[in-house]
């Protein structure tokens, strides 16, 4: 009998029906309860969820419960991120239209989903690539547009010619495409850029004012972001007055150490530099060598550098010398001015190239001893540096650019790595970007009740070259807006991480048909309290998402700042050591689990596995060992139904038992109740909750199976009905369809989910001291205070430490240790 599961398909099924029927976890503001968003990064409709997928509802869903039974009026919402290339290429490979590969994707997941029983208010349910929600974000495109946020420019991009598509430098991992995994190529291409930059001083200050971030992600959008302070300042070209290099360093005080200096191979100052037709063609053949490499290449570290020398010479006008003038691979046109000063001494890709190149190196500060072989750049009191010798780094800054602004030569500036996030995809499945060519006005925005632009349905898809839309002559050919002459529809499509830069405000006011969400709604619910997603995300969507909701707020269309108060970052799924995919073979599929051993068991197994934050290693023991933890809840209560059912004397919170053995034990429940709150609310410690709730099943256990003299009959079942709600309580939010049902049977007629989540009653938890009279061979040599409970074993262990009792026992063996329950302690010992 022992090894029959509860029936929990029946169980799983009913609850799943009964909470729908009820709308329970429907959403509705209520500006009298402080509310609680609580968001999962929504899932791209890839057809199937796997077990990362549960995991992080999983844990989402544990939140949003337990808020719930806080006394939170809570929003958890549920959508799709629904436009991608993957739809794409499944066309192109299987002739299915994206449109019906991603609608027949959704509604398998949503029915898995619905299978885990996660709290959803489905009527919040949104879909990206449905029209009705793009068209808010081609209206936005359009403000954008007017205020410069949004525009339009040639650049050299990362092409992916297997996606065919452009690729944030966000989306290029190792110099291979994030997707697809393909190397990545350089191309020059026009396409429409957001100006992310604008907000580049806001977004580094906020990464101080998250408190409610992981550290790690914070540190990598400051690095993403790279602020950093320097000068900007003129080398005069020898023999060219007219001629200046303009650089940008953030080690104004190493001037004294510049050997050479170098321009960008795309620097347009390059063609007035050369000086005759030979070099002329070196140059042009150079340029075509580094247009092979993509960007992340040129500044990958470790790699030998390439560089041409100019005839053209600089000056360094700090101490009046001649230098060399590179152009090199290792310096970007887009960083800076696209020229640097160079100085080895303190630089390491500068020392790299002047080792290669067998230029000069001028050491600038005092290097720590036995420091040899590479650049320095940790601080130091200045040497071989005139004007600035004697100082350290930090003076020797102030000193060069005051030295520089007092002869008008530079100023102090800030420069950031972060870039303008381009937006422009030659693809189908995404939002059309709102604009026109017309021939006699140019560029002209749709106007705004033309919106939305829709994606037409009929299209080819070969995935070979150039925008699909662009073959659409239907698409293509339209009225231009503001003449009503003939004009040319852009046939680019957005990025998708702009619709995820917005999603969670639509969940607002989802069907919402007058602009882009609710103000009120959204006045209420935002920011989200608690957002839940992957460690990958840590810089591309989470950036852009910060970025977006800052622009709403400058067009006057949310009050926030930022859109996401906290933010939990869980681990990996990994089985054998690696993450789970289809290629290793190590796929665990949530519906056979959900199948064979319950949502219930998958969802506790998923939180009790690993803490949130690392990665879980998939484990069939433990995933058994949850099963058989669910079904042994189940029994004792089914098991003492009669017993526990017995309807308690008086409100649980004016239980006072009498004798000891009840007070203990109504500690133990107190004590979990205390400790699985801090562990949920403080430190997402989920997997010790967990554990602290299979404690008290133990202790469950092992208190029925004692008899307890003196305990009235009716102590000892109001106890065990206390212990009992209080661990269905406590396993709601982790097994939510198991608890509901027992608590259903106990008698309740109200939902598990509607009570308040229990409070650990002070007056439980003290513990009562007693003194003993310790004794060693019957004489008394110390007294203990110890709380009522500790165990025999224990007892025995501090009498025999204790100060007063070790001189009688160090020189003896001792024999044996009575301990007479609250009175004394007998050390007998062998003479
Ligand atoms: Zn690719
Ligand atoms: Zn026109």
């Amino acid at each position: 009998m022992s090894s029959d599961r509860y029936p929990f398909q029946e169980i799983e099924a009913k609850w799943q029906r009964i909470w729908d029927e009820r709308q329970q976890f429907r959403a509705v503001e209520d500006p009298a309860r402080p509310k609680f968003y609580c968001l999962e990064m929504f899932p791209y409709p890839s057809g199937r969820i796997h077990m990362g997928h549960v995991r992080v509802y999983a844990i989402g869903d544990l939140l949003a419960r337990f808020k719930r039974m806080r006394g939170f009026n809570v929003l958890h919402p549920m959508g799709w991120d629904a436009f991608g290339l993957p739809a794409e290429n499944a066309a192109i490979e299987h002739g299915v239209h994206p449109a019906i590969w991603t609608y027949e994707n959704i509604d398998n997941m949503r029915s898995q989903l619905k299978k885990m029983g996660i709290s959803y208010d489905w009527s919040r349910e949104v879909t990206t690539c449905d029209p009705a929600y793009y068209k808010w974000e081609q209206l936005v495109f359009i403000k954008m547009l007017e205020r410069g946020l949004a525009y339009r420019r040639r650049s050299t991009v990362n092409w992916c010619p297997s996606c065919q598509t452009v690729l944030a430098n966000e989306q290029v991992e190792n110099g291979r495409c994030w997707r697809c995994d393909s190397e990545v190529i350089p191309k020059e291409i026009d396409g429409w850029f957001f100006k992310i930059t604008a907000y580049a001083d806001e977004l580094l200050e906020w990464c101080d004012r998250l408190p409610g971030w992981p550290e790690r992600v914070i540190t990598m959008q400051r690095n993403w972001i790279g602020r950093s302070e320097g000068a900007e300042f003129d080398l005069p070209v020898v023999g060219r007055p007219e001629l200046n290099v303009r650089v940008f360093t953030t080690r104004p005080d190493t001037v004294f150490g510049m050997t050479y200096a170098v321009l960008a191979p795309e620097h347009p100052l390059v063609d007035q530099l050369v000086t005759d037709e030979a070099e002329r063609r070196a140059v042009a053949d150079f340029r075509a060598e580094v247009a092979r490499e993509t960007e992340i290449d040129r500044l990958a570290a470790a790699r030998p550098k390439h560089g041409l020398r100019l005839r053209a010479k600089v000056v360094n006008s700090f101490n009046g010398a001649e230098i060399p003038l590179f152009i090199a691979d290792y310096v970007l046109m887009g960083y800076g001015t696209g020229a640097i000063m160079a100085v080895p001494g303190e630089d390491q890709r500068d020392w790299e190239f002047a080792s290669q190149y067998g230029l000069p190196i001028i050491e600038t500060v005092q290097r720590p001893a036995g420091f040899i072989g590479e650049a320095y750049s940790g601080d130091g009191i200045k040497v071989n540096s005139g004007f600035l010798d004697g100082l350290t780094v930090a003076e020797a800054k102030r000193k060069a650019i005051d030295w520089l602004v007092g002869r008008g030569l530079g100023v102090a500036k800030v420069n950031y790595r972060l870039r303008d996030w381009g937006i422009s995809r030659q693809r189908y499945w995404g939002a059309p970007i709102p604009v026109l060519y017309c021939e006699k006005d140019g560029l002209v925005p749709e106007a705004e009740e033309n919106l939305p632009v829709v994606l037409p349905r009929d299209v080819q898809l070969s995935g070979k070259g150039g925008s699909p839309l662009a073959e659409v002559a239907s698409f293509v050919n339209a009225r231009c807006p503001k003449c009503g002459g003939k004009a040319r529809r852009e046939t680019d499509t957005m990025d998708t991480f702009v619709e995820s830069s917005w999603y969670f405000l639509r969940y607002c006011s989802p069907t919402y048909d007058r602009g882009m969400f609710e103000r009120g709604a959204a006045e209420y619910w935002m920011p989200v309290d608690q957002y839940i997603g992957g460690i990958e995300h840590a810089v591309l969507h989470l950036l852009y998402a910060r970025f977006y909701t800052k622009v709403l707020r400058d067009l006057g269309m949310v009050k926030v700042d930022e859109p996401f108060t906290a933010l939990l970052s869980q681990g990996m799924v990994i089985k054998d050591g690696a993450k789970m995919s289809k290629s290793k073979g190590n796929v665990v599929d949530p519906d056979d689990l959900i199948r064979t051993l319950g949502a219930d068991t998958a969802r506790l197994f998923s939180l009790f596995a690993a803490p949130p934050e690392k990665d879980l290693d998939w484990n069939d023991h433990g995933v058994e060992g949850a099963s058989r933890f669910l079904n042994r809840v189940w029994r004792f209560v089914i098991a003492h139904m009669g017993e526990a059912l017995a309807p308690p004397q008086s409100p649980p919170s004016a239980l006072r038992p009498t004798t000891e053995a009840g007070k203990a034990f109504r500690r133990t429940i107190h004590e979990t109740i205390a400790k699985a709150t801090q562990d949920i609310e403080r430190d997402f410690h989920f997997n010790t909750a967990i554990s602290a709730v299979m404690e008290l099943v133990n202790a469950l256990y092992a208190f029925e199976a004692t008899s307890h003299d003196g305990m009235p009959a009716g102590e000892r079942a109001a106890l065990l009905r206390e212990a009992v709600e209080t661990t269905l309580l406590l396993l709601g939010p982790i097994a939510p369809h198991v608890s509901e049902e027992l608590w259903s049977q106990l008698g309740h007629a109200e939902s598990l989910f509607t009570r308040p989540w229990p409070a650990a009653d002070p007056a439980a938890l003290v513990r009562q001291e007693v003194t003993l009279v310790v004794q060693v061979d019957g004489k008394v040599r110390s007294r203990l205070n110890i709380s009522v409970g500790t165990p025999e074993e224990r007892i025995q262990r501090l009498a025999l430490a204790d100060e007063r009792v070790q001189p009688w026992v160090r020189e003896r063996a001792v024999e044996r240790v009575v301990v007479v329950a609250n009175r004394l302690v007998n050390i007998v010992t062998r003479a």
